[in-house]
């Protein structure tokens, strides 16, 4: 190959064979043909509209929230690692922990303690994930609206096969987990 830019003219004269012959032809790679990435990859990975946004504005069971706070809520992750997988977010787009305000860490903090006591006396959750993805090299999903995830851990649970797998079994559907939750959590305080 020239180190030159593209020429046609470099391949004048070159036999052209038909990529039929090729098609049966194995080589050492799988193919896994996602064209569904490419809407991911040409919006940047993010929604238009942030949803942690829109959740609000939407009716409980609509949104999966399953309580409101005045400065934060919670919801159901719609893509959650198990059951009863909550998100606690600030209402105001903000990206990273140390924009949030007092008001907002304080609620925070109350609701992700509230969300373990209702996951623990309606689930029987033996243990906690909790924590920030905080930007999206550190995994954040959507990054640009801080989200504290609270995952409920049981000693039966699947523990890492998802992540070899990438499959999830989920004995529940969302709309009954939220209902069961949100039954469960104490009133406004
Ligand atoms: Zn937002």
């Amino acid at each position: 190959m020239s180190g030159g830019p593209y020429s046609p003219d470099e391949f004048a004269g070159a036999p052209i064979e038909s990529s039929a012959d090729f098609a049966a032809v194995p080589d050492a790679f799988q193919r896994l043909w996602t064209p569904h990435r490419m809407v991911y990859i040409e919006t940047g990975g993010q929604p238009e509209e942030c949803p942690f946004c829109i959740a609000p504005t939407k009716s409980d069971e609509e949104a999966l929230i399953v309580a409101r706070g005045e400065h934060a809520y919670v919801l159901l992750n719609l893509f959650p690692y198990n059951s009863g997988h909550l998100l606690v977010c600030p209402y105001r787009h903000v990206p990273l922990y140390d924009e949030a305000t007092a008001e907002e860490i304080d609620e925070i903090a109350r609701l992700t303690q509230t969300a373990m006591r209702v996951l623990r006396t309606v689930a029987g959750t033996d243990g906690f994930n909790i924590g920030m993805n905080q930007g999206r090299i550190a995994g954040a999903g959507i990054a640009a609206h801080l989200h504290q995830h609270v995952v409920p851990r049981w000693a039966t649970d699947a523990n890492f096969f998802p992540i070899i797998a990438g499959t999830k079994a989920l004995p529940q559907l969302l709309g009954d987990v939220r209902a069961s939750l949100a039954a469960g959590w104490p009133g406004v305080d």
